[in-house]
Order: C-alpha cells, then structure tokens, then sequence
C-alpha cells in the first residue's frame, strides 16, 4: 500500500503536463468531493467529476490502493441491494505537520486527504539547543507511531532560508543554531517517512491557496511580520525562488542605516524595525517592562496603552518595504500576516496608506491588500500532502 506514495524526497523531477498531470487534477478532484459530501457512489463521483467512467474506476483502484480512500456499503434507494460507495478514510493514513517558531514549537498529525482537521497535537517553548529540539519532536512522533496509524510523511516550517533541493536549512538568523542543519531528515531517522522542510512563507503562501484568500490571483506575495519578516512569493501560480530559494528576504534590506542590530549581523534591517517584535520591544521599553503578546493583546482591548506612534512607525516602514514589492513585482495581492492585524484591526488600513505614499501609483492601483487568514500549520500540511497525494499520480 504505502509504496504507491512513490517520491524522491525534494527531488523530484520536473514534468510538463503529462497525462499525470490530468491523473493528479482528477486525483484531488475525486478527493474533493469526498471531502465535501460522504459516502459517494462511483456513479455520483463520475457524475460530478465529468470524467469516463473507465477513467473514474482506474482513479478509485489507485486512491483505495493508496489507503486514502475506503469502500462503504451503502443502500441503493428503491431496490435495497446494497452497493458500494466510498469516503475518506480518515485517521488511519496520517501525516506529521511540524513548525519551528522563534517562541514556540508544535508538531501535530492529522489525515493525508488534505482535510487539514488537527488529530493530536503538541506544543513547547523553543529549546535552546539543536539535540533539544530534535528531542521534543521525535518524542511526540515515536509515541504516535507506537499507535495502529499509518504515517506517511512529514512537513516541517522553518523560520529563515531553506535550500529546497538539498533540504536543509542556510540560515536562520533568529535560530542560529539550525544553520546547516537538516532538521526534516533528524526527525525522521529511523521512521519509513517522505520529508518536505519548508521556508515558512511558503508554507503560508499554501496556506492562504487553500484558505481561499487568494481567489483567481496568480501573482501574489505573503508579508509574514510574526517571526521578523519574510516573504512567499507566487509568480504566475508557481513559487518565486531565485537560483538557490533565497529569493524574497525582504526583510533584511536595509531601511534604516545604523539601526537596530538584525539577527542577520547588519544594522537597520526592515524586520528590525517593522515586526510584531518591534512593537512588543516598543511597548515593553514604553511601559519599562518586557511585555508579552498575550498582555499587549489585552492592554489594547481594555485601552489601558495607546501605541498609535509606536504603530505609525513600524507601518510607515512596512509601508517601504510593500511599495518596494509592488514597484518590483507587481503583484495583484499582498496578503499581511502577523499579530499587528490580529490585535489591531486598522493596522491594514493604515498600511494601505502609507503604501499609497510610497509605491508607483499603477502598481498600488492594480494591487489589493488584506490580511491572511491562513496559518503555517494549514501550510505544513498542504506541502506534505500534496507531496504525496501528487506523487500518486506519477504511478502508472
Ligand atoms: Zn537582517
């Protein structure tokens, strides 16, 4: 069974559209459906998938081979011969999805047939050291692989820059400790798993694809202020890379000469000067302790601190670093993630504004700007989904 999953981890090859490529569109397609409404009978999904019925029964061997799907007896209306009829099969093939943040780690499970519904889950603060954190995740794996759960795959987010070929992390300059590590293929020592290490923009560019915020739009880009800042771009539906998947480190342009000192060594990076971090390390200097968000998000509700300065700041540079984007790309959404517009909800309004001061007036015309509603979990776990609902399509 688990073999149909058939990947070359990060390396595989790149194919035009083959008639695998029509296989994979039918394959989520068929996966779709089952998502939405369960069970269905093979006459229902040819139905609804418009395709041949040879083609419907070759595409359900391959998805009941692969265990992601499973056979039902159901009642057929008016004779009362029972007939088959097929749903997701739910916890019994699962993935692992984990994400390394600058505070907090977590790594969860949940189905392969991209339901992305949670099933177990495990949360801790971000150790200081590479073998501690290796630790806290094969913990949690080991015991759920102790379990009759079918484990396929595991998709990890990184804050920093990931080489997507060799799969390992070059830098990440709040983590130092996970330069040059590989820290997908660590965890997996030992367990028969397909990896994916993932930078976490991109995982949030996924995110937001499967959220629906992204709707027709092809060229987009992801501004993540919740870990410093980074940027997922997306040209033409595929990912931006650059030559070694470097491309998109807005954040450590530098805006302002002889700033704060940045992880990345430089003084007056843009992330050092517009992130959620910035407006805690202003609020905690403001207030003359270290503030946490939990208690920023508070003050703010109950209006016992006013941080419009603080704010004007930190959006007027993100305002900079957006116009760049736009005057660059030229992208038709800019999707803003971060706690900023989770606690503040004119924060968007006003980077729209300073935006509009800043950047060419027909790039900023044809752009729209909004805030995500996807995370980097939902990401973690689309990357190694599709991984491997994709590789499905490569067995013929
Ligand atoms: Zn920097």
């Amino acid at each position: 069974m688990v073999k149909i999953f058939n990947v070359d981890n990060g390396k595989r090859k790149r194919r035009g559209a083959t008639p695998s490529l029509a296989r994979q569109i039918n394959i989520r397609e068929v996966l779709d459906h089952l998502r939405h409404k369960s069970p269905l009978s093979r006459a229902e999904l040819t139905r609804m998938s418009g395709v041949s019925a040879p083609t419907m029964q070759k595409l359900l061997t391959v998805l009941l081979d692969s265990g992601l799907i499973r056979e039902v007896e159901s009642e057929v209306e008016g004779r009362g011969r029972p007939s088959k009829s097929y749903t997701l099969s739910g916890r019994k093939i699962q993935v692992f999805g984990a994400v390394v943040g600058v505070t907090t780690c977590k790594i969860f499970t949940a189905p392969l047939s991209l339901e992305l519904r949670k099933i177990a889950e495990y949360k801790f603060p971000t150790p200081d050291s590479y073998d501690e954190l290796i630790g806290e995740f094969r913990q949690f794996m080991l015991k759920q692989a102790s379990q009759n759960i079918s484990f396929l795959g595991l998709g990890i987010s990184i804050p920093g820059l990931v080489n997507t070929i060799e799969q390992n992390v070059i830098v990440s300059p709040n983590i130092h400790y996970l330069d040059g590590s590989s820290p997908a293929t660590d965890m997996a020592e030992g367990l028969d798993l397909q990896t994916l290490t993932l930078q976490e923009q991109l995982a949030l560019c996924l995110a937001e694809q499967n959220a629906g915020s992204t709707d027709d739009c092809n060229n987009f880009v992801v501004i993540d202020l919740s870990n410093g800042m980074g940027m997922g771009i997306m040209n033409n539906g595929g990912q931006l890379n650059g030559k070694c998947g470097y491309a998109g480190e807005l954040g450590h342009i530098v805006v302002a000469p002889g700033g704060p000192l940045c992880g990345c060594g430089k003084h007056g990076c843009l992330e050092s000067v517009a992130s959620d971090f910035v407006l805690q390390r202003k609020v905690s200097e403001k207030v003359g302790y270290e503030v946490s968000f939990t208690e920023l998000e508070k003050m703010l509700r109950n209006g016992s601190i006013d941080v419009s300065k603080e704010l004007d700041e930190i959006l007027d540079y993100l305002g900079r670093g957006i116009s760049m984007t736009i005057n660059i790309l030229n992208p038709g959404l800019v999707l803003l993630n971060g706690r900023i517009f989770e606690m503040i909800p004119e924060a968007i309004d006003i980077a729209r504004e300073k935006t509009a001061k800043y950047a060419m007036a027909p790039g900023f015309k044809e752009c729209m700007i909004k805030r995500t509603k996807g995370n980097r979990d939902a990401g973690v776990l689309m990357g190694i989904s599709n991984l491997l609902v994709d590789s499905i399509s490569e067995i013929e």
